[in-house]
């Protein structure tokens, strides 16, 4: 099978506890690549927890990245999560799609000068600074990604990144009411923008301590009752969540996930779910 995963934290968490890609406690690991044929992956560089440390992370954690890719041969995608890995420098965002970043969040879970983050309850919207952020990218041709802003954010962003906006890894709050979901409004406006939405296997966002399969079918469902059969994908947060549903353990249930997702809504929606729609939308927007 084909896979387009946009949102994992493996290459920050990898650097962060000094652990090989070869490794047997991941939830992506270089043994368990064999699961899928086709597999493109956006690994995700992380601002980390300190704002102040975060730009020298970004040079010796992209480099860890793609010594990774290469020597893995995978292809060496990236995003950025949480803009202060950047100084929050828009200077810095043509340097870093030279380096293969295709998506960049302009937050994470804090507050930062360019927008207010979905954790913090500050109602803060994008800045007059975070307005000329959002729209280097888009010059950039990269992906503006709205999973961890402020609902204020959110409509910020969209009305500068349009068709370039992408929620990597949030899912529907009507569904499972945690703040990094989506609202009904902000899926529709995304699937009127030509966006793109990765769904979440986090468990807190599914459905909390009793996630399962059926849980993610029914985040699936009502994505689909809102018109996002173009624009749905799927942005695992593996290594960066503490707890998937069961009978989730990590990449290597992928395959598995596949089946359960093609069984009731056809193969035709689930490869569209698993990698054209991501393909299409990267594509798309010449990222
Ligand atoms: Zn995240």
């Amino acid at each position: 099978m084909k896979y387009f995963d946009l949102h994992c934290d493996t290459v920050s968490y990898l650097f962060d506890e000094q652990l090989d890609f070869d490794n047997p406690v991941t939830h992506i690991a270089a043994h368990k690549l064999g699961a899928i044929s086709t597999y493109k992956q956006v690994f995700a560089l992380w601002c980390g927890n300190d704002p102040e440390l975060a730009p020298k992370r970004y040079e010796p954690l992209l480099a860890f990245g793609k010594a990774m890719c290469k020597e893995h041969d995978l292809q060496p995608l990236f995003s950025i999560e949480g803009a202060e890995l950047l100084g929050c420098d828009p200077a810095l965002l043509p340097q870093a799609k030279r380096d293969g970043v295709i998506s960049v969040g302009v937050v994470w879970n804090f507050d930062n000068p360019l927008c207010g983050c979905a954790k913090s309850d500050s109602k803060r919207g994008l800045s007059d600074e975070g307005r000329v952020f959002v729209e280097t990218a888009v010059k950039e041709r990269m992906a503006v990604d709205v999973s961890h802003a402020s609902t204020e954010g959110f409509w910020d962003i969209l009305s500068v990144s349009k068709g370039q906006t992408v929620a990597t890894h949030s899912n529907a709050r009507a569904v499972c009411p945690h703040f990094r979901n989506l609202w009904d409004e902000q899926v529709i406006a995304l699937c009127a923008h030509d966006g793109l939405i990765g769904l979440n296997l986090y468990s807190e966002f599914l459905h909390g301590k009793k996630a399962d399969i059926h849980s993610i079918l029914t985040h699936i469902e009502h994505m689909l009752s809102l018109g996002a059969e173009d624009n749905l994908a799927v942005g695992a947060d593996f290594d960066g969540c503490d707890s998937l549903p069961v009978g989730i353990s990590g990449f290597e249930d992928i395959p598995a996930l596949y089946k359960a997702v093609a069984a009731p809504f056809g193969e035709a929606i689930a490869d569209k779910i698993f990698f054209q729609n991501a393909c299409d939308f990267f594509l798309r927007i010449g990222a």
